[in-house]
């Protein structure tokens, strides 16, 4: 069977339904768009097994700027996103991130802390007596200044997130074609089609990228190089009786974050860069080690209600990180014009897909982003070796 397709995107996860999503809610935008899923599951895909949290404080402008245009798209998600006659909830609550930092980080926080609000997020420093007064549960031993959000940063049903872009843009006509993409045609300097593992070739006006963890593969075929590579993250359930009013998502200085879910807490940390090799991709297994050191003593240390505490599960899931810089590759590729990136997003990709697949859409109907200018994330970038680092990175 063949076909062919304006737009076709690799990977449905919530970045290539969020973009199907905007494509096609564009009234400028007249094409056919084909999403090709080798999952519809979604069992391994990062979407569905994210932490599914968001924040505003990162220390580069346009990760706040995509970050609050997201809370303001996840406030509002039943008019963006609900089918008619349908009530769509994804249980957004928005407790704050409390990111603690030592005396030797304090004036790091203070200047990211500033440039959040200058870029119109809610962020604030508390000093340690602050935090002790709006959280009298915790510890603030080792604690000079923690950032704090008082809107606009938690968590919410990501899964949900997903299934609501895919159905919305189903809705209003995208096509989902189960298929994994084994193959990309070139003619010249152009994308010309992809070719699926049954053997269906689907000739396209443009390809857009949004693969997740297996991104770096998919670009392999067609000839880029792209460093986004899957790293194993696994986040762990426990129960306890504490009782943590106001609870917001807590991170200690040395990267350990929990927080609450359900009626229970989730938590986790990202191993140092050195230790973070590449997954297999197909190794699901949890790193139970993780929480024997440092997540069990981190925590019990600074919520000593956490003494009390019974793991009752977990698993693993891969972030899609970009090796260079920890940012998200977006836009088009500079000698392959019709090969559009939306990935590597590294750990932060949910809270940022409705932003990123506003601009690809944007990019792709008007040749040019009319809202939030992402050329900072370019490909561009990568070729040329010129990180844009990020320096909180969960
Ligand atoms: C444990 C964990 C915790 C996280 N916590 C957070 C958080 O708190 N906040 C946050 O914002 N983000 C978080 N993230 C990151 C976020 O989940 C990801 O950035 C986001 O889900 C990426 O979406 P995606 O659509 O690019 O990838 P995916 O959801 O993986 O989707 C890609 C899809 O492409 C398909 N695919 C791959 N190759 C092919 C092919 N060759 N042909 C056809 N289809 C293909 C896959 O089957 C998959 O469904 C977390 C991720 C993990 C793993």
């Amino acid at each position: 069977m063949h076909g062919s397709s304006d737009i076709v995107i690799v990977g449905g996860g919530v970045m290539g339904s969020a973009t199907a999503f905007f494509l096609l809610s564009d009234p400028g935008f007249t094409g056919r768009v084909t999403v090709v899923e080798k999952d519809p599951t979604y069992r391994f895909a990062s979407s569905a097994l994210s932490a599914s949290s968001i924040r505003q404080q990162f220390s580069t402008p346009l990760n706040i700027q995509l970050s609050l245009f997201g809370i303001g798209f996840l406030r509002d998600i039943g008019r963006h996103l609900a089918l008619p006659g349908e009530t769509l909830s994804i249980g957004l609550r928005e407790p704050g991130y409390l990111i603690m930092a030592t005396a030797a980080h304090e004036e790091l926080l203070r200047r990211n802390v500033a440039l959040q609000r200058a870029h119109g997020a809610d962020t604030t420093v508390l000093s340690p007596a602050e935090m002790k007064q709006r959280f009298p549960w915790i510890e603030t031993d080792g604690v000079a200044a923690a950032g704090f959000g008082l809107t606009g940063e938690g968590s919410f049903d990501g899964p949900a997130l997903m299934q609501a872009f895919r159905r919305k843009a189903a809705s209003i006509g995208a096509r989902y074609v189960h298929g994994e993409v084994v193959g990309v045609e070139k003619s010249g300097p152009r994308v010309a089609a992809v070719r699926l593992a049954d053997g269906t070739r689907i000739a396209c006006g443009a390809m857009v990228l949004a693969a997740g963890p297996s991104s770096g593969v998919v670009a392999a075929l067609a000839g880029v190089e792209l460093p986004v590579r899957p790293r194993k993250r696994t986040v762990f359930v426990f129960r306890s009786p504490a009782v943590l009013p106001r609870c917001p998502l807590v991170i200690d200085a040395n990267g350990v974050w929990v927080r609450p879910e359900g009626d229970g807490f989730v938590a986790g940390v990202s191993p140092p860069d050195h230790e973070d090799a590449d997954a297999d991709p197909s190794d699901f297994e949890m790193d139970h080690h993780f929480f024997d050191d440092p997540i069990w003593p981190t925590i019990a240390a600074r919520i000593p209600a956490f003494e009390q505490l019974r793991l009752s599960g977990g698993w693993a899931g891969h972030y899609e990180v970009n090796t260079l810089d920890h940012n998200a590759v977006i836009g088009r590729h500079p000698e392959i014009a019709n090969l559009v990136f939306v990935t590597g997003f590294s750990g932060h990709g949910m809270q940022q897909a409705a932003a990123a697949g506003r601009a690809v859409g944007e990019l792709l109907v008007h040749g040019a982003y009319r809202t939030i200018d992402v050329s900072l994330f370019g490909y561009e970038r990568i070729r040329d070796r010129r990180p844009v680092r990020e320096l909180n990175v969960i």
